[in-house]
């Protein structure tokens, strides 16, 4: 019988599961030690090194996942892109960014970089040509983020790796939006997949995480510079994060139909200006998104009419929750501008298309009609609110 790549729920629950040989429990052991005896003078099993049994045996799990060979996991996403990021630039070196990235992502570019001689350019659009543009003599690695946060922009994936490989430049992108659920950039030509694991991978709200997964060479070479900046994750937190795994193909097809049924309503809401979501028809990069993405996502994000307050809006909602973070199982909402893009400036925030009116929705698993009511009855209330104070003023 030839070998076939296993369906996406049949990897999520089962690969690289640790047997539990001792009681034949279902579930792989959770192994707490940080110190094991040494196997040979060549394996020396500590968390810092990435190699205790449930970091090898997640990291198999995310590989596979990703069509990789090889994966690592990391402490917190940023962890899993400051890492892959200096693992492949050195001073002297040039690397090229999409415009349109997560704030944390552009902060760590931005505020580190010069710092370590570093060059950077930051795209003008999102068209291949404006990556294949700002590409020096220097330049070592591009990095993307599609769909990207908070606007959902699509980037061409395969495009952007042939460009990548006619250079001989690192290609690298943040896959966190999509979850490789929806997306899987190695099969596209890119090089280097990082993601958040506190989002799709966790799903619950509650690990913060981060993942890298490539060839073995490129793999190797991210764990020598790993190792000495010590990001690895609790043993515990990797066994937990084993678990969120199993469902996470489920959660994140229901994720993407609820997203898909709530950008439809919000899109012929007279009170939402704009929705940014890839499977909407008229989202100028729905055709890609199709082309790239076996699924459309969880996330979307509108526009509020300017008359509505986006604080008073998240307040006024009761259901769902206006939090920091995204892709739980529970319907979160915020505003780019007060959290995830406050630090990049009113100036570069205008710049990207980021308004004050902006809403970032992460849809959860709940039944789509139940959120539904939840934003109508908000809207009402802001709506009767402005009526009473019209009228308050009125009367005055
Ligand atoms: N990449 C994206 C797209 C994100 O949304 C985030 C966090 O919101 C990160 C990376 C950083 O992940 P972490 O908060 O786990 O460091």
């Amino acid at each position: 019988m030839g070998t076939q790549r296993k369906g996406i729920n049949t990897i999520c629950t089962h690969e690289g599961e640790i047997h539990d040989e001792q009681f034949k429990g279902a579930i792989s052991p959770l192994y707490m030690s940080t110190s094991y005896a040494f196997e040979d003078v060549d394996v020396k099993r500590y968390p810092r090194y990435f190699n205790t049994p449930n970091q090898v045996a997640l990291a198999k799990k995310i590989a596979a996942l990703e069509h990789a060979e090889a994966a690592m996991i990391f402490g917190s996403g940023m962890a899993a892109i400051s890492t892959a990021l200096l693992a492949f630039l050195r001073a002297g070196d040039h690397i090229v960014l999409q415009k349109t990235l997560y704030g944390g992502t552009y902060n760590f570019v931005n505020e580190e970089f010069s710092k370590y001689g570093i060059e950077y350019s930051f795209t003008e659009g999102l068209d291949p040509k404006d990556f294949e543009d700002k590409i020096k003599g220097n330049t070592k690695v591009v990095f993307i983020e599609t769909p990207s946060n908070p606007l959902l922009t699509i980037t061409d994936i395969s495009a952007i790796a042939k460009i990548a490989k006619k250079h001989g430049l690192v290609s690298m992108i943040d896959n966190t939006f999509a979850s490789p659920v929806n997306q899987n950039p190695i099969d596209f030509g890119i090089d280097v997949i990082i993601h958040s694991a506190t989002k799709y991978m966790g799903g619950h709200s509650d690990i913060c995480a981060g993942a890298v997964a490539s060839s073995n060479d490129n793999m190797e070479r991210i764990f020598q510079l790993a190792k000495n900046l010590g990001g690895s994750l609790s043993d515990y937190t990797v066994w937990l994060l084993e678990r969120s795994i199993k469902t996470m193909g489920i959660r994140v097809k229901a994720q993407n139909a609820n997203a898909q049924r709530l950008a439809e309503y919000l899109s012929t809401h007279s009170e939402i200006n704009k929705v940014y979501y890839p499977g909407l028809p008229n989202h100028p990069g729905h055709e890609l998104a199709k082309a790239q993405m076996s699924g459309f996502g969880g996330m979307l994000s509108f526009e509020l009419d300017p008359a509505y307050d986006a604080s008073e809006f998240q307040n006024a909602l009761q259901l769902i929750k206006s939090s920091m973070s995204l892709a739980g199982v529970e319907s979160t909402v915020l505003s780019p501008t007060q959290t995830s893009h406050a630090l990049i400036g009113p100036e570069e925030r205008l710049n990207q298309g980021i308004s004050d009116g902006l809403i970032r929705f992460s849809v959860g698993i709940e039944e789509p009609e139940d959120l539904i009511f939840d934003i109508e009855q908000a809207l009402k209330k802001l709506k009767g609110d402005k009526a009473g104070l019209r009228k308050v003023q009125l009367a005055k």
